[in-house]
């Protein structure tokens, strides 16, 4: 215990802080992402270029400010680009000021966030031009009858329904790999940080399972990509560029869709939740870098990190070394190692005599990991998360509260 309290010293003293709101709703962002039904996709793919111009004119005159024959360097602000393209927008047919500035703001933030003297100039035309984006101020877009208004120009989107009751700070229109726009607007949501049934829960990355958690559930590998492999190659060849790239887009939207799944069940059913540092740029470079893309490893990191961070969870990083050469029930290295041995997917411990799941195994040694050395690079805090020590003790208090109620 005495352990436990030093591992989570910081988390502890902030926790006894909190406990009066740690059941307080915490206000979450969510982007809503709505298809533009196609009657405007003209508009939209002639505003994309003017949006473009005013991004580039901003990229130039940044780098030129920032890069002087003479004088001091000067990093233009949203607020000096604004003054210097004030009265611009006579120049343009369809976007506003008002948009032209929110560009000059988007700019100005992202050129400072990646502490560049320039960005990446957007192209207009030929086919390796930037996917459109147009952004624009929360007044801009208007809600009138089935339809939204912005700059002058009426718009439909599939499921209009999500918007009812909703307000956005800000927003944009942005065209996907395919073509198709869509409207994105980041909402605010509340949600109350819970406590989960479970405790912990380990995760092993893999190729053959994409997830294997310690509990032995598992997430089959998709081969969202390799199953419709023939089609975009076929595809490919008859030179349908435009189905060739819906089919990809299918591939991802699937593989997506899995994963949300799955992050989401582990959610809602751990408190703490541990993954191995398996890298994927690293495996990405060997011979088996289809697989490892499909299964999509960054994404369901990813998605547990925020899920977590929202519903009061917390995740962690720890080493994978030997996880899956090491036996789960008596600690000796008795399993498989190496390369080579990766066909190998039960085997049993020389030593005790234990049949083992070779993912299964490697879960459970990861959720052993976890409170053996307390972390490894890559680990994220979060404030609102309580330690698995704490959580017990919340849960039990909980369960007794609702025992005196009964
Ligand atoms: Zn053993």
């Amino acid at each position: 215990m005495a352990l436990d309290r030093y591992r989570y010293g910081n988390y502890v003293d902030r926790i006894v802080d909190e406990s009066s709101t740690i059941t307080e709703a915490v206000t979450n962002l969510r982007t809503l992402r709505l298809k533009v039904k196609s009657e405007a996709y003209p508009w939209l793919n002639a505003a994309a270029p003017e949006v473009n111009r005013v991004w580039n004119f901003a990229n130039e005159t940044s780098y030129k400010a920032a890069q002087p024959f003479t004088g001091p360097r000067r990093w233009l602000s949203a607020y000096d680009l604004d003054k210097l393209t004030a009265g611009s927008s006579r120049y343009f047919e369809k976007i506003g000021s008002d948009t032209i500035q929110r560009i000059n703001a988007e700019y100005a933030t992202r050129r400072r966030q990646f502490k560049k003297t320039k960005l990446r100039f957007r192209k207009s035309f030929g086919s390796n031009r930037t996917r459109g984006w147009i952004p624009f101020k929360p007044t801009q877009l208007k809600r009138k009858g089935n339809s939204l208004r912005f700059a002058g120009k009426s718009f439909r989107v599939f499921e209009r329904e999500r918007l009812d009751g909703v307000s956005w700070k800000c927003g944009w229109f942005k065209q996907d790999c395919v073509g198709d726009w869509f409207l994105c607007l980041p909402v605010a949501y509340s949600e109350v940080p819970s406590i989960a049934p479970g405790e912990e829960v380990g995760i092993d990355l893999g190729l053959k399972h994409t997830a294997a958690t310690s509990d032995g559930e598992k997430l089959e590998a998709g081969r969202f990509y390799r199953n419709i492999e023939q089609k975009i190659a076929q595809a490919q060849r008859r030179g349908h560029k435009r189905q060739a790239k819906r089919l990809h887009r299918r591939a991802a939207q699937r593989r997506k869709d899995a994963l949300h799944k799955f992050s989401r069940k582990l959610v809602d059913q751990y408190q703490k939740i541990i993954v191995g540092d398996v890298s994927s740029t690293k495996l990405v470079k060997t011979r088996m870098a289809k697989s490892v893309l499909d299964a999509g490893w960054g994404m369901l990191k990813t998605q547990l990190s925020y899920k977590a961070s929202a519903a009061g969870r917390c995740v962690m990083v720890v080493s994978e070394r030997n996880t899956s050469s090491t036996c789960s029930n008596c600690r000796a290295l008795t399993g498989p190692k190496g390369l080579d041995m990766l066909t190998v997917r039960t085997w049993i411990c020389g030593e005790c005599g234990v049949t083992h799941d070779r993912d299964v195994n490697a879960a459970k040694n990861i959720r052993f990991a976890a409170r053996s050395s307390p972390s490894v690079s890559g680990n994220e805090s979060s404030p609102s998360t309580a330690p698995p020590s704490q959580a017990s003790r919340l849960r039990e208090a909980r369960t007794s509260a609702v025992k005196a109620a009964a």
